[in-house]
């Protein structure tokens, strides 16, 4: 506490990011970054961009990078939104359309409503904001009840997969919470950061893809978060982009162009825009990792580990008899890094559980190795 600090900075808990390690060459799984390079074609575009050009502001409206997002997934230019990484598009999206104004939020239909266990950031920025919220709990199984979302609220956020437990939520059942909010005019906010990992889910063993960035045409309450740190392997580049209506579209830039007019700088738009049109590369590196979380997954299970059925480059794996904490100790130990959530509040029931994210098949052999070591 610093007597500097005003009331709302006294009041913050700031999230608290994964370890990035400076001395020592640990096998990283703590962040879910690609273990995979950048494809050549994004580094070219990045180093042409590091020029003379450089002295002048990059383009605030990030149109090259939207058209190309645009092209890729079938919309409308007006209906992308860039930004300084997904942190940042989700930041902006609960200042545009979650009320703070306890009258406003009561009209508006109450609190906001995400999962009491997902990604740590959303009571973050609900708290920043001064958002009130509430978190329906997670079934049993740690899959999100998507009836437990179809109730009046002030609007709605939730990862599709989730974090941290990798779980899937069907796409009817995504649709069916966007529809429910529709006529209310409350926003569904859906955090697709994990969902090129995700396995296809149309409940009948069909191939249908999980995102649901194709029907923002049918719910114009309905906004996608995307993030190019993940299948991507852009983390260090820090692009995020939301696809959704042309008026919600509108409500984030009014809100960027309140704070910083030019978030996303000229390296990152170039790099993004090429990473986004050489698709077929990073389809390829994210087929890898599915398979190697797949190998990883039935490994553990075989040990004796308890694994959530992941549709994310990560799992989330309990130990036969050491504690979360325990186990994510000794592995620091052996030179791993994963990654475990405090008990704090409503998680508790995660206690015993680590995140892994996925890495090279040469890194999940030694983790593995390591894994063996702790079974008993
Ligand atoms: N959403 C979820 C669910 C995440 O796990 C992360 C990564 N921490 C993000 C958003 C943010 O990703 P980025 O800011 O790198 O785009």
């Amino acid at each position: 506490m610093s007597r500097f600090w005003n009331a709302r900075t006294r009041e913050l808990a700031p999230y608290i990011p994964g370890e990035q390690p400076r001395q020592r060459a640990y096998i990283k799984l703590n962040t879910n970054e690609n273990p995979y390079p950048p494809s050549p074609a994004t580094l070219q575009a990045i180093a042409r961009a590091a020029g003379e050009g450089l002295r002048l502001y990059p383009d605030p409206v990030c149109r090259e990078l939207r058209e190309a997002v645009a092209e890729r997934w079938g919309v409308k230019p007006e209906q992308v939104f860039a930004g300084n990484g997904s942190d940042e598009v989700l930041a902006f999206a609960f200042a545009a359309f979650f009320e703070t104004e306890p009258d406003a939020a009561a009209r508006r239909g109450g609190a906001v409503l995400f999962p009491d266990i997902t990604y740590s950031f959303y009571p973050v920025y609900a708290r920043l904001w001064g958002v009130p919220y509430e978190c329906p709990r997670l079934q049993d199984d740690f899959s999100i009840d998507h009836a437990s979302f179809l109730t009046r609220c002030g609007g709605v956020v939730f990862p599709n997969p989730n974090a941290p437990t990798g779980i899937a939520l069907p796409r009817e059942h995504v649709l069916a919470i966007a529809r429910y909010h529709a006529e209310q005019g409350a926003v569904v906010i859906v955090d697709e950061a994990y969902v090129d990992f995700a396995r296809s889910a149309d409940g009948a063993g069909g191939n249908v893809p999980l995102s649901v960035i194709d029907s923002i045409k049918d719910h114009l309450n309905l906004l996608v978060v995307r993030t190019l740190s993940k299948s991507t392997s852009l983390a260090g580049l820090r692009i995020g982009f939301a696809v959704g209506n042309e008026e919600l579209i509108e409500g984030l830039c009014r809100v960027r162009d309140s704070f910083n007019s030019y978030p996303v700088d000229r390296l990152a738009l170039a790099g993004a825009a090429a990473a986004v049109r050489d698709a077929a590369y990073y389809e390829e590196t994210t087929r890898k990792i599915i398979s190697t979380r797949e190998r990883t997954a039935a490994a553990l299970v075989e040990k004796g580990y308890t694994a959530l059925p992941s549709s994310a480059n990560f799992l989330f794996i309990r130990h036969p008899i050491l504690t979360g904490a325990e186990f994510r100790i000794r592995l620091r130990e052996a030179g791993i890094l994963v990654r475990h959530f405090n008990a704090e509040g409503g998680v508790s029931r995660i206690a015993d559980f680590v995140r892994v994210s996925i890495g090279t098949d040469t890194d999940m052999d030694a983790f593995l190795a390591a894994c063996a070591k702790e079974a008993v």
